[in-house]
């Protein structure tokens, strides 16, 4: 197959951070990543010679190497990866990620976070242009907890939980200056089959028209095998051209192979390649975790680089 013969980062998905919020763009690369190589990687890029490198230590994480082969990268605009030394361009691929850092990843910690209002309709929501990211998932896929560690507030993901809120587009202005937009979560087992086409319809709206927008985080359980009804909503973004991001959530939760279960990374490889037809090319994604807040500065790291790239274009 082609792709299997496409140069591949060797990363340990568990590898330690080696970035801090605060760090400016160049801060963030790491001459000394901890990382490991494959031997023939990047042979189409200048380094030929196999670059030793530090291994990291995460055996005690029970975390297996995941390769990525570059065409899999999420590679920002305006960033060029070509040149790139294979140690420097590891270092800046952010943890348990696809996502390769810009120069516009700055700017991303949260220091505020107000609840603003809650919308039945797209128009009726923020009209000050300010830039927005959705979080939309399953229900009980952990959106309320990752949208409060986002914001190291323990409850305020509570308030798009009030009755009434719970289907609505629901908006958190952080630092005064962007949104976090929590979605009415999908794939309730018990609502009236009337309901959950009114949902459909209303967050297909707000996806196809809020001008604002700047990315989908579409949150996917990385505890249990692929979903039809998960795949479905990446389809119908992916189709749609609606950008997107892959959050995997609760990969903390370690099923006993024994058991028949599998491992987070195999679930996410595998709503990998159900979902790359969907999609011109590979989506962002990134693990998380709300129990140990893996992932949470990855997160917005990552929006920090949208946002600063959508707000200069
Ligand atoms: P929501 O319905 O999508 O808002 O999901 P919640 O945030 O309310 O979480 C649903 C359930 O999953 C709760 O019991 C949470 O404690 C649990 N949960 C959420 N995030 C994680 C996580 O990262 N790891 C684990 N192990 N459990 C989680």
């Amino acid at each position: 197959m082609i792709l299997a013969q496409l140069p591949r980062l060797r990363l340990s998905i568990f590898a330690k951070s080696h970035f801090s919020l605060a760090s400016s763009h160049f801060n963030l690369i790491n001459p000394n990543p901890p990382v490991k190589l494959a031997r023939t990687l990047f042979s189409n890029l200048a380094t030929v010679e196999p670059i030793p490198l530090p291994v990291s230590d995460s055996s005690h994480l029970d975390a297996a190497p995941v390769e990525i082969p570059l065409d899999k990268l999420f590679i920002p605009p305006e960033t060029d990866i070509s040149g790139e030394e294979p140690s420097r361009l590891a270092a800046r691929i952010l943890k348990g990620s696809n996502i390769v850092l810009s120069k516009y990843a700055r700017d991303a910690q949260v220091v505020q976070a107000d609840y603003v209002k809650s919308s039945v309709r797209t128009e009726d929501c923020p009209a000050d242009g300010l830039p927005e990211f959705a979080l939309v998932g399953r229900s009980n896929v952990g959106k309320s907890s990752l949208l409060n560690s986002l914001v190291k507030r323990k409850r305020l993901a509570l308030t798009s939980k009030k009755p009434g809120k719970t289907q609505c587009i629901n908006h958190f202005r952080i630092n005064d200056n962007w949104y976090l937009v929590d979605l009415p979560g999908y794939g309730y087992a018990s609502a009236p089959h009337e309901l959950k086409k009114d949902w459909n319809k209303f967050t297909k709206d707000y996806f196809l028209n809020r001008s604002t927008l700047v990315s989908v985080f579409l949150l996917v359980d990385a505890s249990l095998p692929a979903k039809q009804i998960d795949l479905d909503y990446a389809s119908w973004l992916g189709q749609n051209q609606v950008p997107m991001t892959m959050v995997f959530t609760k990969c903390d939760k370690r099923k006993k192979k024994k058991n028949g279960g599998k491992r987070p990374e195999e679930n996410i490889k595998e709503f990998q390649d159900l979902i790359q037809g969907f999609f011109e090319t590979t989506p962002p994604w990134i693990m998380t975790s709300s129990v140990t807040n893996q992932g949470r500065d990855e997160i917005l790291l990552h929006m920090a680089q949208l946002r600063n790239y959508w707000l200069k274009h």
